[in-house]
């Protein structure tokens, strides 16, 4: 790696509706110098994540959408090159908002020293990381399992569905996976352990859903939203939990929504079964990272949480596997090695 460029992809257009190649272009500049309180960051590992779609957008959000022409938003694993902060020498690794590039210069304050790193050092950005946080934080904060209920959970075979499972299991609840294709499900069921898990593009998938859930459901972590939303939610039993934590499948979904408004219906079943129904973003629990650290450190350790990874050489070719997570071709945690 020629160590004076930093390769950066930054984006090119707005995506209408699914992103396209020509939403993103690769950039070749200077390698910026650190100044005082400042590192130089060579990035070895970018995580590819669901919400960098919604950054692509110009609507509101929890977060600022990337301007055009600035580079893409994300989070990694990096090695420090040179540094100009106490706390940092040469070739310690860190955890880093990172965007989509090569090298970048970041204020130490903004670092994670990642010491003792991980092995693979890209769990710091799956099961060890934001997406396990998010599953921790999320199902057992709102969702709180109780020993023989239902939970269910979309996006079974990824970063935060397959965490939110697992957990599910260890608190004495039932756990059903849905996820996309017979290998996924495959998978879920057979090395992650959920009870079952069912594949959302069967012709049959609701009433499939509905056999895997005899006593109904008591706690749907919502990762997808869509026509999931729609098996689910006749199946959740009164007082069910939903942590509303992700709607990947309508985040490519251009304009507004036509169609049947479900809406009156929708709010007529949460009063009468009193559902719980309480969106997040996993920052708000933050205060939680350190319990989170402790025992999924050690769930992970004792193999009583499993993972999978999907891993994407080169930098180059983030934007099509961005393109592909938001549709279900990646299989398990998608981090590109830089
Ligand atoms: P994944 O790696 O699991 O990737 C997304 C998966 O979504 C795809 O692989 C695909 O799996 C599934 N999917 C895509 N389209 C559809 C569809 N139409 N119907 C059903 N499933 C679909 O993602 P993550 O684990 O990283 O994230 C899961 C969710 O959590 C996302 O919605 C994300 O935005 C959200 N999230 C929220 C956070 C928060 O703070 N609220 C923080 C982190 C993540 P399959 O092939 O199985 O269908």
């Amino acid at each position: 790696m020629n160590e004076n460029i930093n390769r950066r992809i930054v984006l090119a257009a707005r995506p209408q509706g699914r992103p396209t190649l020509d939403d993103f272009r690769l950039e070749e500049v200077a390698a910026p110098a650190p100044g005082e309180g400042e590192v130089l960051l060579k990035v070895e590992w970018l995580s590819l994540d669901p919400y960098m779609r919604g950054r692509m957008d110009a609507r509101k959000s929890y977060a600022k959408p990337i301007g055009i022409g600035e580079v893409m938003e994300g989070g990694g694993v990096a090695r420090v090159l040179a540094s100009r902060h106490p706390g940092f020498a040469p070739g310690d690794l860190v955890l880093a908002r990172t965007g989509w590039q090569t090298l970048l210069v970041a204020g130490g304050e903004t670092l994670r020293k990642l010491d003792p790193a991980p092995d693979p050092p890209t769990l710091a950005l799956g099961v060890l990381g934001m997406p396990g946080f998010t599953a921790y934080a999320g199902l057992l904060t709102i969702g709180q399992p109780k020993p023989g209920e239902t939970v269910v959970v979309a996006a079974a075979s990824g970063p935060v569905g397959s965490a939110v499972g697992q957990i599910a299991r260890i608190k004495g609840a039932r756990a059903v996976g849905v996820a996309g294709g017979p290998a996924k499900c495959a998978y879920v069921r057979d090395e992650l352990g959920f009870d079952a898990c069912i594949d959302h593009k069967a012709a049959d998938f609701p009433e499939q859903l509905k056999a895997a859930c005899p006593g109904g459901i008591d706690v749907y972590f919502e990762n997808v939203g869509g026509a999931v939303w729609d098996a689910v939610f006749p199946l959740l039993n009164t007082y069910a939990r939903v942590p509303v934590c992700g709607l990947v499948a309508q985040y490519n979904a251009a304009g507004t929504a036509t169609g049947i408004d479900r809406l009156p219906a929708t709010m007529r079943d949460i009063l009468t079964k009193s559902l719980t129904v309480r969106g997040f973003i996993q920052l708000e629990f933050s205060a939680q990272l350190p319990e989170f650290q402790r025992e999924m450190g050690e769930w992970v350790r004792t193999g009583k949480v499993r993972w999978r990874e999907d891993v994407v050489e080169g930098l180059e070719n983030a934007p099509a596997a961005l393109i592909g997570l938001l549709e279900g071709a990646n299989f398990g945690k998608l981090v590109v090695r830089v």
